[in-house]
């Protein structure tokens, strides 16, 4: 059996239908934690539930319908999962889209929902989870943002804008929480290979000739797996981890040094 750092306690995480949710589901779940599974996409969450179940010491888990964007849904949500296992002790931000295009041809729409799902989505489930979390005297919050948030390249103003927000929102909470046990932490992946980046790239091959030699290239040369970005959501979670917030940490095989 693995380590099980997590052993007891309940880690919410959106986005857990897909790509890095899904593996930071898997890896709370696989070192102890039960997990609720939240995302707009029903389907995948089962599938996520699924393979939970399958692990082989199996947590308690419960997948939970939900669009992070919208409030009376996201307060639902999550009277639902701390029903169904418990107070959370991690929540996870994951669920995100991106949509982009240069600023003076930027759909309205877009632009909405860009920020609506992926800053608006991390504040409203921040706001019905972090008071349970100071209540108990524990919390460990992690948000995923993304590179993009930080080294902003053209077409990518929606994206980024609300990548840069959740960074500022995340630096906020961890002071507001700083006395109350509870840390609030970003992690901001590089070029990972998941359905979001296959929509953008349309294939692995695309994908890794961008990670070798497109404007985000990296060192390494390398695509990031959404393990890759689990392993560092894994450590700040950890109950040892509790003396660092409001930091972000890039995992993105040295594209960007901040
Ligand atoms: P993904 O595979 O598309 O997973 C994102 C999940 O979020 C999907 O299941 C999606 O459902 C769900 N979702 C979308 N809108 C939602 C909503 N309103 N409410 C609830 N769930 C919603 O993408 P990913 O790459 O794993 O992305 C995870 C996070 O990492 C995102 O915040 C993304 O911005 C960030 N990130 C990714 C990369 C990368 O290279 N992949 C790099 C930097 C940052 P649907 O599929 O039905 O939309």
């Amino acid at each position: 059996m693995e380590s099980q750092p997590y052993a007891g306690q309940v880690a919410l995480v959106t986005g857990a239908a897909s790509g890095i949710g899904r593996a930071v589901a898997l890896r709370l779940a696989r070192e102890g934690a039960a997990v609720a599974l939240l995302d707009v996409d029903a389907a995948g969450a089962a599938e996520t539930e699924r393979l939970v179940r399958a692990l082989e010491t199996p947590v308690r888990t419960v997948a939970v319908t939900v669009d992070v964007s919208e409030a009376a849904q996201v307060r639902a949500a999550v009277e639902r999962a701390v029903a169904a296992l418990g107070t959370p002790a991690i929540l996870v931000n994951c669920a995100g889209i991106s949509r982009g295009g240069p600023v003076a041809n930027l759909d309205d729409d877009d632009w909405e929902r860009v920020q609506a799902v992926n800053l608006r989505g991390t504040f409203l489930c921040c706001k019905a989870v972090t008071p349970l979390m100071t209540a108990a005297g524990y919390g460990r919050v992690v948000n995923i943002s993304s590179g993009t948030g930080v080294r902003v390249g053209p077409g990518s103003g929606a994206y980024a804008a609300s990548k840069a927000g959740v960074i500022a929102l995340t630096k906020a909470l961890a002071g507001e929480l700083a006395t109350a046990g509870v840390t609030a932490n970003v992690v901001a992946p590089g070029i990972t290979d998941t359905a979001m980046t296959r929509g953008a790239f349309g294939t692995r091959a695309a994908i890794e000739e961008s990670a070798r030699t497109g404007r985000i290239a990296n060192p390494m040369g390398v695509v990031l797996e959404p393990e890759d970005i689990a392993a560092a959501v894994a450590f700040f979670a950890l109950p040892e981890s509790g003396r660092i917030t409001g930091q972000t940490l890039h995992v993105n095989a040295g594209a960007y040094m901040p």
